[in-house]
């Protein structure tokens, strides 16, 4: 299979086009690839494991999955910290293989949840690109870390060992949640065993946090996209606004790469920090 990287003539939009893709197949829950014996599952697992994506969207061998585990029920707001720490290393350990392999200007590892922001499978996992491209929105890195510096109390959510959790002023989904290592680290491959027992914290605590906004489980988009001039940070997006609004990307949005909130951060931020923190009071 070929994929191409096309520059659009009119703008500065590139998209990779991985021509026989949409006949991938399809997955019912009968059926899951990714519960143990499935058709890509070993037969005996116990926790998260990685393979290369048979449909890469880009091009081949840059394009892993990782199944988070053995329970098709078992997302992030039921994981324990020991679980979501499991799926961090493997992370970690893929997205240095991939960086030693490749060498590319971006490794990014992301998760659609729900079938409404995008997952074709419903059994939890994520995806590692090592990206041929510096993505449009990774480019210019500002000089001064500005995540070595504290956010705003406004947007402030909590702090996990190690790790500070904010609503980012410029979000891209109405609630958003960045958490951000204390110290300046560039790759979860990077992260101390502390460090990573502090995201896997975080991670679950945040994605518990989003549940309880509207009683449902929140269909995000996560992700960590990293380069070596960037501080790492982990964005949830969720795409809730309401318990039945979902956030789409409107015509303006696409047409320019500008993205337009009715909603505040720092409300966000308020309504969030309650959440968070009611989450870690049993958690
Ligand atoms: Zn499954
Ligand atoms: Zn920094």
């Amino acid at each position: 299979m070929t994929v191409r990287l096309v520059r659009d003539d009119l703008s500065a939009r590139s998209v990779y086009v991985a021509g026989d893709r949409n006949n991938r197949s399809q997955h019912g829950a009968q059926d899951c690839p990714f519960c143990p014996g499935g058709m890509e599952a070993p037969e005996q697992v116990t926790g998260p494991y990685a393979f290369p994506n048979r449909w890469p969207p880009l091009e081949p061998g840059r394009c892993e999955i990782v199944v988070h585990g053995p329970g098709h029920e078992v997302d992030f707001s039921r994981m324990d910290v020991a679980g979501a720490r499991a799926v961090i290393d493997v992370w970690a350990e893929r997205g240095s293989d991939l960086n030693q392999r490749y060498a590319p200007p971006s490794v990014v590892v992301f998760e659609n949840r729900g079938a409404e922001a995008g997952a074709t499978v419903a059994h939890p996992h994520s995806q590692i690109f090592a990206l041929s491209t510096l993505p449009p929105l990774l480019q210019n890195p500002p000089q001064d870390c500005p995540a070595c510096r504290e956010s705003r109390a406004e947007l402030r959510v909590g702090t996990v060992r190690g790790w500070s959790v904010s609503v980012p002023e410029a979000l891209p989904a109405p609630y958003t949640l960045r958490l951000v290592p204390q110290e300046h680290r560039t790759g979860p491959d990077l992260l101390d065993g502390r460090e990573r027992d502090g995201l896997a914290q975080a991670l679950t605590r945040g994605v518990r946090s989003l549940d309880a906004l509207f009683g449902r489980p929140m269909p995000y988009q996560l992700w960590v996209a990293q380069t070596a001039s960037h501080h790492l940070s982990l964005t949830i997006a969720g795409l809730l606004r309401g318990p039945d609004r979902m956030r789409i990307l409107g015509a303006a949005e696409l047409a320019t790469g500008l993205y337009f909130s009715p909603l505040a951060p720092e409300r966000a931020a308020d309504v969030l920090r309650e959440a968070f923190a009611a989450e870690g009071a049993d958690g």
